[in-house]
């Protein structure tokens, strides 16, 4: 006997001894993979002129024995080598994905809530180790297989404890059967159930309705006898049972039914089980055109992000298909990067079957498609927006990263797709709002969106450049993403009104320039008194050794000391963040103004330091407060240690 990997043996304990109690998975389980290796066949027979066969041969049949108490799913695939056999069911293929996965299901074992969660998760859909599943249900399982490669046959036993036995077998033909011999009944559990037609029939009919072969049974049916030809009125005919096999599921897609015909269980459980997700989509979308191209769409928008999301290893894409044929399972030209999350098919019977990479990127139909398919997208987010808002929210915090990262990288382009189906969190509503929202909220005549880029939203609600926007009545968007300051500047401007009446209202960073709020009495006032202290801002400045480009009399500032602005497009935190990333050499430096505040105290201490001649106390002072105003800004100084020993200083 051979043993399990050690990682192996952990699932299935998990598994089989889980608080999961939807057992009845297995099947779908066993069929999908029964229906995969029909598929890596079909895709063999295309290429291989050596395996030759007829698609209308190619079925998955299901059978039961309730003597034995036996459940089988057999399939006429691709079949297994002694090796692939050791190979696929010796150990679990998706360690990686596993070793997340455990983590997590471990992270919520604690409470009774998270307990309670798992109970409804689809843990084997998750884990995706379907064929463990038998084990939930069976207390041995064998396997016997012949690979389209091979003569020979092979069986694998396990009692799915410790290891698992391989041994020479016989098979007429390539393909492969499935034996659960099912556990004994328990008080909770009828594990006698499954092996009933009845129940393997509901089943197939719930779980595996559009796998795209027969899944075929044999079923026991009754039938009245013929009447013999003497039988009088009060003849009462006589049934006989005959067995007769039937092709269980429907076959026809779920894409291709209409909207009115399916139910939303219907549509989530193809969901869970194509795209192995353990919980239903947020949405679902389904499209028929009919004309110059006819295809139908079934897409969904997913309720959490997938783990992987945000790695580089994702890959985005609908499922291809012609004809009901899968000919690409992750076409990425079908789905913008913006909207890298959806998950769905495309059946199109305009579209060849062999069409290869190459000609997909040039394929104008293709692109039709997927402009169609993302208008109508855009579309479903705009109406979920309007209609279902906490679900829009909830959608926003998996997915708004990727929204805002797209305006960015498609350098504002996708701004008419993109711009309105943004949130950002108001610091005067206090709550997330669309900037459609911020500006109906600004009066007649807004002159600017503002927002203020951080690392909190509790931090950038206390800044004083922010309190001070806010005191001035406007609001500000607190934002607290990397990419939020990189998307507001590619956005750089956002429509307000109607028609005639409609303007561009610019996006301005609180930290930046100009923000308009000021009036030119108010900026003289500023530009003088910036004068007249020429001389203690340039010392300030060159204590300051190239950190800031000047020092500056505020018109901003009415209870912080001083502040840290920008001149020209990169703010302060977008520079630090360039700064560390890859290819960061050329990275731009923000030009820092630093902003004193001619009404504070300290700016009288500053000037009676410069005019008694203490140069050493003017730099020391600089140097505090640039360090400061970093720390506002949620920087770190350049040398912490430093600034530490200069404010003790100061305390002794
Ligand atoms: P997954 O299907 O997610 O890869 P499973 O544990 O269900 O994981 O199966 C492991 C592997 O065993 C499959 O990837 C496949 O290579 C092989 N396998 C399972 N069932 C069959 C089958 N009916 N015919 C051929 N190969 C199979």
């Amino acid at each position: 006997m051979k043993k399990f990997k050690t990682e192996s043996k952990k699932l299935l304990d998990l598994m089989i001894n889980s608080i999961y109690t939807n057992r009845e998975i297995f099947l779908r389980e066993l069929v999908s993979n029964a229906s995969d290796a029909i598929d890596k066949l079909y895709f063999r027979s295309l290429v291989d002129e050596k395996v030759d066969i007829n698609r209308a041969d190619l079925a998955i049949t299901v059978g039961y024995d309730d003597d034995e108490r036996v459940v089988t799913v057999s399939d006429n695939g691709l079949g297994m080598t002694k090796d692939e056999l050791d190979k696929n069911l010796g150990t679990i293929a998706h360690s990686d994905s596993f070793e997340f996965k455990a983590n997590q299901a471990k992270g919520s074992e604690g409470d009774a809530k998270g307990a309670a969660d798992m109970a409804d998760v689809d843990i084997i859909g998750q884990f995706g180790v379907g064929f463990y599943s038998a084990f939930m249900v069976g207390k041995r399982v064998k396997v016997v297989t012949r690979s389209v490669d091979s003569d020979e046959a092979w069986s694998w036993e396990s009692d799915g404890v410790d290891g698992y036995t391989i041994k020479e077998a016989h098979r007429a033909e390539h393909g492969t059967d499935v034996y659960v011999y099912l556990k004994d009944d328990t008080d909770d559990e009828d594990y006698s159930g499954f092996a009933t037609e009845h129940r393997l029939t509901d089943l197939i009919k719930r779980y595996s309705n559009y796998v795209r072969y027969p899944i075929q049974m044999e079923l026991t049916l009754s039938r009245a006898k013929e009447a013999p030809a003497d039988a009088g009125d009060d003849y009462r005919p006589e049934y006989e049972t005959y067995t007769e096999v039937q092709t269980i599921n429907s076959m026809v897609p779920i894409w291709k039914r209409s909207r009115s015909e399916v139910s939303q269980e219907e549509y989530d459980e193809f969901y869970k089980t194509d795209f192995r997700d353990f919980e239903a989509p947020a949405r679902t979308i389904s499209l028929h055109a009919e004309g110059q191209l006819t295809y139908d769409a079934l897409m969904f928008v997913p309720a959490h992000a997938p783990y992987d999301m945000y790695s580089k290893d994702y890959k985005k894409g609908l499922a291809l298909y012609s004809s009901g044929v899968l000919i690409m399972e992750k076409c990425e030209e079908l789905v913008p990067d913006y909207f890298n999350f959806m998950r769905g098919v495309v059946d199109s019977a305009d579209l060849t079957l062999n069409i290869s990479r190459e000609t997909l990127q040039h394929n104008g139909q293709l692109h039709a498609i997927a402009r169609r398919l993302e208008k109508k997208v855009k579309q479903e987010l705009a109406s979920m927006r309007d209609d279902d808002r906490e679900a829009y929210e909830r959608f926003f915090k998996e997915f708004g990263r990727t929204l805002k990262y797209g305006l960015y990288t498609t350098y504002g382009m996708a701004k008419d797709t993109l711009g309105d189906l943004l949130m950002f969190y108001s610091a005067k509503q206090e709550k997330m709002v669309t900037l459609d929202e911020y500006l109906a909220a600004a009066g007649d005549e807004p002159e600017a969106i503002f927002f203020a880029a951080g690392d909190s939203i509790e931090r950038l609600a206390s800044m004083p450049i922010v309190t001070t926007v806010l005191g001035k009545g406007h609001d500000v968007l607190l934002c607290d993403d990397n990419v939020d300051e990189f998307c507001m500047m590619a956005l750089a401007e956002y429509p307000f009104g109607e028609g005639d009446g409609r303007k561009m209202v610019p996006l301005k960073n609180v930290a930046g320039e100009d923000l308009g709020l000021t009036t030119e009495a108010e900026k003289e006032q500023a530009a003088k008194a910036t004068e007249d202290n020429a001389t203690l801002f340039e010392a300030m400045a060159a204590a300051l050794d190239g950190k800031v480009e000047k020092v500056v009399v505020s018109t901003r500032l009415t209870d912080a000391p001083v502040v840290l602005t920008t001149e020209g497009a990169v703010s302060l935190k977008m520079a630090e963040m360039l700064k560390h990333a890859p290819g960061s050499e050329e990275a731009p430096d923000a030009h820092v103004v630093l902003e004193v505040n001619a009404e504070h105290p300290v700016f009288e201490t500053l000037r009676a330091a410069q005019e008694a001649g203490e140069a050493a106390k003017v730099a020391e002072y600089a140097g505090i407060l640039y360090d400061q105003a970093l720390l506002v800004e949620g920087l770190l100084p350049d040398d912490p240690v430093a600034f530490a020993q200069r404010i003790a200083k100061l305390m002794v």
